[in-house]
């Protein structure tokens, strides 16, 4: 079970940006209809649901683009 703070606080990683605050997440939510944040847990494939962190391309890339969650 996800503890209610990681639902209220997806960020970043590296930057700690929240989704609503990343363009390329902003965009891709208007495609699916949905806020930043929702796109981050349903798309994202580095989001971690246990910690509410995820990686931006930008923060991905300069980590050394690594395998699975945040
Ligand atoms: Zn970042």
């Amino acid at each position: 079970m996800a503890d209610f703070q990681s639902l209220d606080y997806v960020h970043c990683k590296g930057c700690r940006k929240t989704p609503d605050a990343i363009p390329e997440y902003v965009e891709a939510s208007r495609d699916c209809d949905c806020t930043p944040t929702q796109y981050v847990q349903q798309q994202e494939g580095t989001y971690n649901p246990k910690t509410g962190q995820f990686w931006c391309t930008e923060c991905y890339i300069k980590a050394g683009m690594p395998l699975g969650q945040a």
